[in-house]
């Protein structure tokens, strides 16, 4: 159990990635790439997970049991929910709920059956390693941003919402800010992997550049973010985590 997976759901969120692990070495599982080798000196597996929550909890499995990893790093874009959370802000998802999970009345809304919870914490002094990467990094934000009109990014830290729908209407958004008030961010997987890592009992942290609001306008925010930030943002988080003294 030596290594650090490294999980990005769209090719564009792991693009530069890859170029920086050495020593590589390829393995093919459940139609999945799994690239092994070291960042910075520290033994890594990234691996791209596709998009959505069974997608990301078959990789999330595969890396805990068949590559035995001691920790998981998700790194990718989300559609941002909170007030305060703008296109460009990085937020670290302290807890994970499913906001599509609805087994009530049987079951408590969002509760996730015969587990007790809706919620999963991510790992707490892994989260707080992250986001003191992130902060650094927000201090000097990739050039992209800049490019996009995009002003200095900040850190957000709470609630990052899941579910297998891209949300891009404003009626949407505003449903799931009704619903679920302290939510920051809505993405496709986090929670799900959470789930696999409380199964697995192993660390997990989530860290998400905002592509886009959820509106009516996102499905262009969130194109022109990939396109020119996610692949920049996501190196950056990476190396400047994995720099930090004591990564996980
Ligand atoms: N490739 C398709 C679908 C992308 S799905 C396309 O180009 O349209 C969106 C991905 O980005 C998911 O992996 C999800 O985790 C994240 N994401 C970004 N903004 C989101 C939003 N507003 N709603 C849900 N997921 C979002």
């Amino acid at each position: 159990m030596s290594r650090l997976a490294i999980v990005s759901a769209m090719h564009e969120e792991m693009a530069a990635l890859a170029p920086l692990v050495a020593g590589t070495q390829r393995l093919a599982r459940a139609g999945r790439e799994f690239l092994l080798g070291e960042i910075a000196g520290q033994p890594v597996i990234l691996v791209r997970s596709g998009i959505g929550k069974v997608a990301a909890a078959t990789t999330t499995a595969l890396l805990l049991d068949t590559f035995d990893a001691r920790a998981v790093l998700f790194t990718g874009v989300a559609g941002g929910l909170g007030a305060a959370v703008r296109v460009g802000d990085l937020v670290v998802g302290d807890e994970l709920l499913q906001h599509d999970i609805d087994a009530s009345p049987l079951f408590p809304r969002w509760e996730v059956p015969l587990t007790g919870r809706a919620r999963f914490a991510a790992d707490a002094g892994w989260s707080d390693r992250v986001a003191a990467a992130c902060a650094g990094v927000c201090a000097a934000p990739p050039a992209g941003l800049a490019a996009l009109g995009l002003g200095r990014p900040s850190v957000h830290r709470g609630l990052v919402i899941s579910g297998d729908r891209f949300v891009s209407t404003r009626a949407e958004s505003d449903a799931l800010r009704a619903a679920l008030p302290d939510a920051l961010a809505v993405e496709m997987e986090g929670a799900a992997v959470a789930q696999v890592c409380h199964d697995f009992g192993r660390p997990l942290a989530v860290v998400r550049s905002i592509s886009d609001r959820a509106d009516d306008t996102a499905h262009g925010d969130f194109g022109l973010f990939l396109t020119a930030v996610a692949a920049e943002y996501s190196r950056a988080v990476v190396l400047a985590t994995l720099a930090a003294a004591g990564a996980a």
